[in-house]
């Protein structure tokens, strides 16, 4: 399964993926941190990817 990961150089934190994806973003610090790389089957991460308005979210295999 792919992992989430978050570019914290890019990361704005709109908090945006964290509402998306709340099991697996969590907005710490101004910064989304990936809390959970494997519950990405609980939500759709691939729109996460697609809405971060800075493309900092990647999917890594
Ligand atoms: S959507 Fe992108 S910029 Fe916004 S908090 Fe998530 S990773 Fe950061």
């Amino acid at each position: 399964m792919a992992t989430p990961v978050v570019n914290t150089e890019e990361c704005i934190g709109c908090g945006l993926c964290a509402e998306l994806c709340p099991e697996v973003f969590e907005i710490q610090d101004e910064k989304s941190v990936v809390i959970g790389p494997d519950k990405c089957d609980t939500c759709d991460i691939e729109e996460a990817v697609d809405s971060c308005p800075v493309e900092a979210i990647t999917l890594e295999d």
